[in-house]
């Protein structure tokens, strides 16, 4: 039913009104960053008590992992991440705590290898399908690479754009891809799009795909997605060295205590590791040795992947019901219903997210900056909105969807009017 003018203008009244009463109350609630809740931090506790016997600390019953040593990691956890991963277990290199600090790793090995033989410096580019994630694209910005935004499908990258560009500048060295349920809207790359990655023409002989899975076991319902192997489809069309896959268990037990792994060709691995042999001795191999003995193989990991569902799962719901109640039939706002990973991905109507997201800043609901999943933090369109209820509580994930969908409405009514 359309509204007459004088309705709707009643209508934007009745907001305003009730978007003053929550600047005199405001709320106290924070969904910027997708980390894990109390509750799921829970459930891996028990891997702090795994290793007790002193044959717990022996790998393969001869390396003493409390000593020096195993610099790719021990065997036992690229047995592990190799299963995880899809490896051969000479495809694989465990790291510390942190998958981004693998990627940095990579980049800059690569980078800097290149550089030292090359007389003519060109500026080195990167792909960056965006929305995105945005340490991807402050990472990309602080080594000083240029980002070209990419149009991201709901099987992944716009390919027509990539492979335009990759065949005729050689200066565009990289590609950023989350495969599955992607950071932040939810998408897993094709079959399609994963074989026209790692087969198709680039002028640079040295391109990268970064293929960050940081979501690969993070599945919220019973449709498990799982995203074709990029290295056996790079190995099948001749480009064995083009891709780098990454993971971690940072969402699986402990972010800032879990450990991180590297997948890529043995050529590669036995590059980064040599790298890596001037900044560490060796990774933390006890935490190592800890998951192997918590996380056992790919069926328990899907096991314990479960429990996190089921604590996130009615977050997710709730999200979706309230946007529904809010919005079906109206065009304010579109949004994702993800089946994996971490985030709700909103598309608002052109030139309203920024105002949307500090309009909620000012009544105390901290989301992430309406920019910032865009390469220099720039969406030329201002329709994104990414929002991450893992952290709250259902209670407090009510409250602040309330007054989500009332700035919605409130920013995206005013502007319409005041045009
Ligand atoms: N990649 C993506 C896509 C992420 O969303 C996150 C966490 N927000 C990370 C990497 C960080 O991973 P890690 O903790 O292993 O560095």
């Amino acid at each position: 039913m359309t509204q007459t003018i004088e309705e709707s203008m009643n209508h934007l009244e009745h907001l305003k009104i009730k978007y003053t009463d929550c600047l005199k109350h405001p709320l106290n609630l924070n969904i910027k960053r997708g980390i894990p809740s109390k509750e799921q931090l829970q459930l891996s506790e028990p891997m702090l008590n795994v290793l007790s016997s002193p044959t717990d600390f022996l790998s393969q019953g001869t390396i003493d992992i409390r000593n020096y040593g195993e610099l790719t990691g021990i065997s036992e956890a690229k047995e592990l991440f190799s299963e995880l991963l899809e490896t051969e277990r000479d495809e694989i290199l465990i790291g510390g705590n942190s998958s981004l600090n693998l990627m940095y790793l990579v980049i800059t090995s690569n980078l800097f290898a290149k550089i030292k033989n090359q007389t003519n410096k060109k500026r080195v580019k990167f792909l960056c399908p965006s929305p995105g994630y945005d340490r991807h694209f402050a990472m990309t910005e602080k080594l000083g690479i240029e980002m070209i935004p990419i149009g991201l499908n709901n099987d992944g990258p716009d390919m027509d754009e990539v492979k335009k560009l990759v065949a005729n500048d050689p200066t565009i060295k990289g590609i950023w891809c989350v495969p599955t349920y992607s950071n932040p809207t939810g998408v897993t790359y094709s079959d399609e799009v994963v074989d026209q990655l790692a087969s198709m023409e680039t002028k640079a002989d040295d391109f990268m795909i970064l293929w960050d899975n940081a979501y690969l076991v993070h599945h919220l319902t019973n449709e498990k997605k799982a995203v074709k192997n990029i290295l056996t489809a790079c190995k099948a069309a001749g480009n064995p060295e083009r891709s780098w896959m990454f993971c971690s268990t940072s969402k699986v037990t402990f972010p800032g205590a879990g450990v991180a792994a590297l997948g890529a060709s043995k050529k590669n691995i036995d590059f980064i590791a040599k790298e890596l042999s001037y900044q560490t001795i060796g990774f933390d191999k006890i935490n190592q040795m800890r998951h192997v003995k918590f996380l056992k193989d790919k069926n328990h990991i899907s096991q314990h992947m479960d429990k996190h569902a089921a604590i996130l799962k009615p977050k997710f719901d709730l999200i979706n019901q309230k946007l529904m109640h809010y919005f079906t039939g109206k065009d304010c706002v579109e949004w994702t219903e993800p089946k994996g990973g971490y985030f709700v991905h909103l598309t608002t109507q052109p030139s309203c997210a920024t105002e949307i997201v500090g309009a909620l800043a000012k009544i105390g609901v901290a989301v992430t900056d309406a920019g910032a999943t865009y390469p220099y933090g720039k969406n030329p369109s201002d329709n994104s909105i990414r929002l991450a209820p893992t952290p709250v509580s259902l209670e407090d994930l009510d409250a602040a969807m309330d007054a989500i969908c009332l700035c919605i409405e409130y920013i995206t009514l005013k502007k319409q009017q005041s045009l």
